[in-house]
């Protein structure tokens, strides 16, 4: 058994389809994969499909990313990916998302930089455009060469073609994961999420960690563990793998321990039965 919980679909902006994303997960030794695509649950049917065939398992996941100027992202697990009002919840970020990559897009127009929201093709309605596709686009544009040099030098914060993101609080986005009966998780607290951020998100109802991630060092690692331990909270772990040529490729490098799933599982059934 080798768990990932943390992977992108080109539903959001990971670079495979899902069931390229499974394939390349079961290649690489990978039995448990969560697949946690922003704000959209769209290849969740088809990994599922993908992995019976292979005898993998998936666990339905969400990645919320939160309006905080240094944002939080929310993972949710085992969420109820056909709840109704959780779609209608998702489905109002998308359109955020849209109106604020119209935004962006704006901007990069005064620059010069003409990209029209009907490039990035028909598969917009049920998935979630953020700015990494807006990245590509200058990269097929030849105007940057990676995905991280369009962020250098135009998309992230304080950046000429930068759109703060006006998404749901972190308070919301936990509530929606509750109430689809998922597991609330901050991702990847090692790049922006302070103690203090931590302590807050708990009261909020917060209850786990992602631990275990390709950039958390091991005093990170060690640090968050603790934090889990003191506060009744799951530590969770993944490669938060979007694919080749996105700058997030380190699927099958990172070792998430067993437990990590008991320990998830066991959650998700303690609090919802
Ligand atoms: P968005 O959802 O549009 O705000 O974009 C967030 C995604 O862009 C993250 O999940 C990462 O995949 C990527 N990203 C965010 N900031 C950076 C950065 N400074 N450099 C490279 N990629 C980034
Ligand atoms: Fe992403
Ligand atoms: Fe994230
Ligand atoms: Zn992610």
């Amino acid at each position: 058994m080798r768990v990932d919980l943390h992977s992108h679909t080109t539903f959001s902006d990971g670079t495979l389809e899902p069931e390229e994303l499974v394939a390349t997960a079961h290649k690489l030794g990978i039995t448990h994969l969560a697949v946690s695509d922003h704000d959209s649950t769209g290849g969740l049917d088809t990994a599922r499909e993908k992995a019976a065939g292979l005898n993998m398992t998936i666990i339905p996941a969400i990645e919320i990313n939160t309006r905080e100027s240094l944002p939080i992202h929310i993972l949710g697990y085992f969420i109820e990916d056909k709840n109704e009002t959780f779609q209608k919840i998702l489905n109002h970020h998308r359109e955020i998302r849209e109106k604020r990559a119209e935004m962006i897009l704006e901007k990069l127009s005064r620059m010069g930089i003409k990209i029209s929201l009907s490039d990035f093709g028909t598969r917009l309605g049920g998935a979630a455009i953020g700015r990494p596709h807006i990245a590509d686009k200058l990269r097929e544009r030849g105007v940057v060469f990676s995905r991280q040099e369009a962020f250098d030098k135009f998309l992230a914060r304080g950046k000429p073609a930068y759109v703060l993101y006006e998404g749901p609080s972190p308070k919301d986005a936990i509530e929606a994961i509750l109430a689809a009966k998922g597991v609330p998780v901050v991702a990847h607290p090692g790049y922006s999420v302070t103690h203090d951020m931590l302590l807050d998100l708990v009261k909020l109802g917060l209850q786990g960690v992602e631990v275990y991630y390709p950039s958390h060092n091991p005093d990170q690692i060690g640090n968050f563990l603790d934090f889990t331990k003191k506060n009744d909270l799951v530590a969770t772990g993944g490669s938060d793998y979007h694919g080749p040529g996105s700058g997030h490729e380190k699927m099958g490098e990172i070792d998430v321990p067993e437990i990590v799933l008991e320990n998830l599982m066991e959650r998700k059934q303690k609090l919802f039965g």
